[in-house]
């Protein structure tokens, strides 16, 4: 088996009510499992609704244990860890790995500054879990049993993976919060700054930053990624937030050859009924046109893989 079930898919900050009740008001967790293995990406408020589950279905065959991977530190990916209900049953066991900028503090720290009487009724050293932190950078990592997990840094406004989970011939791939790269210089001939050598090796910067990223997801069996904006809002003033336009992650991953391409990180003030219009229209422009299959991702969506 090799599924993945969306607890979480929105951005910014948890939105419920009336206008979100189809594609859901958390923010994003995501749950991997690769046979018995139990592998979270992400602990925004979504992970509240995994906890409680695996608790009442999972904790009477044995101690719950898992991989936690982060992928960056902004609040709406961390800010659901002190209502993970697991962290507070003896036995529990949790490996959570993430990005941090090394001039911060340990990953332990940030985390668990969530669970301090400043914010939380609880401290982080009452938890009855035991729990494992490692930072993390671009790398390799072979988690046993089978599973290979990659990551890559994307581009946001602070150290950000995208993760590239392997298990049984199938490749599932996050890329987001991420934007794509652009050239940083002046390009246009009248600015006082540009300079023509400058601008072109900008732009081959560029282009091979997000080369890369694209390489980074080739041939993906379920791409999730990215698109809190539309290109004309993207145009409109949300370029450098760090996420990108419906219309830049499905030609990126139509490029690279993914399968199914999974559109995520919602922005918070997009209602049920826009996500349904954006869903019609981005799946009518693409018909007969690529064999790859685009939804709108939905909070308890579950995708088989394997
Ligand atoms: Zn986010
Ligand atoms: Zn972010």
């Amino acid at each position: 088996m090799f599924s993945v079930r969306i607890w979480g898919d929105r951005g910014s900050m948890p939105v419920p009510g009336p206008d979100t009740v189809v594609f859901g008001g958390n923010t994003s967790c995501l749950e991997i499992r690769c046979g018995s293995r139990i592998i979270i990406i992400d602990a925004g408020s979504g992970i509240r609704g995994l906890g409680d589950w695996l608790v009442r279905n999972e904790l009477k065959n044995g101690p719950i244990s898992a991989d936690i991977f982060i992928t960056h530190t902004h609040w709406d990916h961390i800010m659901g860890f002190p209502m993970f209900t697991p962290i507070y049953v003896p036995g529990t066991k949790l490996c959570i790995r993430g990005p941090v900028n090394f001039e911060d503090e340990t990953l332990e720290q940030i985390i668990g500054a969530q669970l301090s009487y400043r914010y939380w009724p609880v401290r982080q050293d009452e938890l009855a879990a035991k729990i494992r932190y490692e930072s993390l950078k671009e790398t390799e990592l072979d988690l046993g049993d089978g599973v290979i997990m990659r990551t890559k840094y994307l581009n946001h406004p602070v150290l950000c993976l995208g993760y590239r989970v392997e298990y049984e011939g199938k490749a599932f791939v996050t890329a987001y919060d991420h934007e794509p790269f652009i050239n940083l210089f002046p390009t246009d001939p009248a600015d006082p700054d540009y300079d023509a050598a400058v601008a072109e090796e900008g732009d081959k910067a560029a282009h091979e930053e997000n080369a890369r990223i694209e390489a980074f997801y080739k041939d993906a069996d379920l791409l999730i990624h990215d698109t809190q904006y539309t290109a004309k809002e993207y145009k409109a003033g949300k370029q450098g937030w760090g996420h990108s336009s419906y219309e830049y992650a499905i030609n990126a991953a139509n490029r690279a050859g993914v399968k199914r391409l999974l559109l995520f990180h919602h922005d918070p003030n997009r209602t049920d009924t826009e996500l349904q219009e954006l869903e019609l229209f981005y799946q009518g422009k693409l018909r007969g046109k690529t064999a790859m299959s685009v939804d709108v991702s939905r909070e308890g969506m579950l995708l088989n893989l394997a």
